[in-house]
């Protein structure tokens, strides 16, 4: 750690508590590397507290994928399903439901996600005390000295002072909000899933994951949304998939407005959001307007500049290495705080283990970048690994490569007939002169993506080419097996319609 002058400000403290490793966020990968490093005897203080977002949410240890994230995110996902399995029951038989009758409770939703978001921050303080690990519910901040001021959430507000040879730095991001009047009036996903009285009438602006997956949720639980985008949506993922997932997402009534932003916003008598738009200057009202156009950090107050960790100039993010470390010596970070790097829980959690097995342990392992694999959890999900198409295009030529793909129906489509099938799509992108044909990408758009990624992820990570597919007996009946049934490549121009079923 880099010694500056004590600043007298500080005088009046007691001496520095001292730890192996102090932590600043409990997230995900804060407290994943937190919970590592008292398994291998570190001395660990975990500091953890969060800034109330403009609306006053806040909530408790767990970071965001725990409180405000995934979790909340894929039960709301999960509602939605639900809401459509049920209008297709009867067809397998299921009677009393009658379709008109069936209608949603956004309280009751609202109240089951934050009993078990409630749920998990208990089993997270119950880990750091049966580790012994000491939690701060504070704030955290650099002093020039290094050592780290603790600023309790208290109505006292009691101040610590903490000092460690090793200091993580696992801080995350906050939904970004616009720069127009009347952007307060709007809410982020960090307001959502606490919401008091249901959305009603929601405009959700953003393209990225969080905003399609937000709308995709609402629509299935029968609210009327809006999509606002600006640029081309999950502008990261594979361009024939994405396509399939906006279509799909129209289909279920989801409205796509392009190629404006909004100019202002501004609240009518009745407490209605009227919307101005940028280009045409047309106006329209909602209930509810979602900013979900991005994340970024929030970090002034921990007064990062009295060390000099270094910050991107145009992400503000940490600059951190493949070991997560900062310029600063014995200064770390990792997860969504560092530039670059997928903003993902697993990869946080993952980096979080690795940095204290690194640090405590004999271990050089780091986190491979490479080949993460992810779900974007819209109605019908789409999933992924490896490079688009684009991508593999770019780098290896159109001669270079060969794209297998299938249009398929789900089996559980069938009987109901489900008009989403359409939509549903797998491709894998191979080498074509490599001599096994060595599988570059896999995506897949369906019901229960994440399920059907996952262990191809593990095939993929390992190096597996079209011909191990080919040659994998396949599971029947289920979506996965499309990916080991392919045999159509797109150069051919063949049907990629699956025909048939069982031969
Ligand atoms: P975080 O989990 O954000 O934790 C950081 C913690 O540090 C927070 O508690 C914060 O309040 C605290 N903190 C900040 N500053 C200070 C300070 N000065 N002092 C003390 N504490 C501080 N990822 C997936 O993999 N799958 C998904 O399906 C998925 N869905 C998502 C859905 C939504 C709506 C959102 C917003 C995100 C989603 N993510 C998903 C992303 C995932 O939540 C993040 O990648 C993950 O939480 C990052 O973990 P982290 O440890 O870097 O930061």
């Amino acid at each position: 750690m880099m010694l500056h002058a004590q600043p007298t400000a500080r005088r009046l403290l007691s001496t520095a508590v001292p730890y192996d490793l102090i932590v600043i966020g409990g997230g995900s990968g804060g407290l994943s590397c937190s919970k590592r490093a008292a398994d291998l005897g570190a001395k660990v203080a975990l500091i953890d507290a969060v800034e109330p977002s403009p609306h006053g949410t806040t909530w408790g240890i767990g970071g965001t994928c725990a409180n405000v994230g995934c979790i909340p995110k894929k039960l709301m996902h999960q509602a939605a399903l639900v809401g459509k399995e049920l209008k297709y029951a009867e067809t397998y038989g299921w009677n009393g439901l009658d379709g008109s009758k069936i209608n949603h409770d956004w309280n009751t939703l609202s109240k089951t996600v934050n009993d078990r978001v409630k749920g998990n921050n208990w089993v997270y303080k119950v880990q750091l005390r049966d580790k012994g690990i000491k939690y701060y519910n504070a704030f955290a901040e650099f002093l020039e000295n290094g050592q780290i001021l603790v600023t309790g959430v208290d109505k006292k507000k009691t101040q610590t002072l903490l000092t460690a040879p090793h200091i993580l730095i696992a801080t995350g991001l906050r939904p970004k909000y616009p720069d127009v009047p009347g952007a307060k009036l709007g809410i982020s996903s960090d307001d959502l899933f606490t919401l008091p009285s249901p959305p009603g009438k929601t405009l959700v602006v953003g393209a990225g994951y969080v905003a399609l997956e937000c709308a995709g949720f609402l629509r299935g639980l029968g609210h009327d949304v809006e999509v606002l985008i600006r640029s081309r949506p999950l502008k990261e993922f594979d361009t024939d998939c994405v396509n399939l997932v906006m279509e799909h997402l129209k289909s279920t009534g989801i409205r796509i407005k392009e190629g404006q932003e909004v100019k202002k916003v501004e609240e009518t008598t009745e407490k209605k959001k009227k919307v101005t738009f940028t280009v045409t200057g047309d106006s329209e009202e909602y209930d509810t307007v979602i900013w979900a156009a991005g994340r970024v950090p929030r970090m002034e107050s921990m007064k990062l500049e009295r060390i000099g960790v270094k910050r991107n100039e145009r992400s503000g993010k940490i600059e951190a290495d493949g070991e997560d470390k900062t310029n600063v010596e014995g200064v770390y970070a990792l997860g969504d705080i560092v530039e670059g790097r997928p903003e993902l829980t697993p990869l946080a959690i993952q980096s979080g283990t690795l940095l204290a097995n690194r640090l405590f342990s004999n271990s050089t392992q780091t986190v491979r970048f490479h080949g993460i694999a992810t779900t974007v959890f819209t109605p019908l999900e789409l999933s992924t690994v490896g490079m688009t198409e684009e991508e593999a295009k770019k780098k290896y030529g159109e001669d270079g490569i060969e794209v297998f793909h299938s249009h398929f129906t789900p089996f559980e489509y069938i009987v109901p007939q489900i008009k989403d099938s359409q939509f549903c799509y797998v491709k894998a992108i191979c080498l074509r002169k490599d001599e096994g044909q060595k599988v570059v990408g896999l995506h897949f758009v369906g019901p229960n993506a994440a399920e059907v990624m996952q262990g191809y992820a593990v095939a993929f990570r390992v190096g597996i080419s079209i011909h191990d597919l080919q040659l994998t007996v396949a599971i029947h009946p289920c979506s996965s097996e499309e990916f080991v049934k392919l045999q159509v490549t797109k150069r051919s121009g063949k049907d990629p319609r699956v025909q048939g079923c069982c031969g």
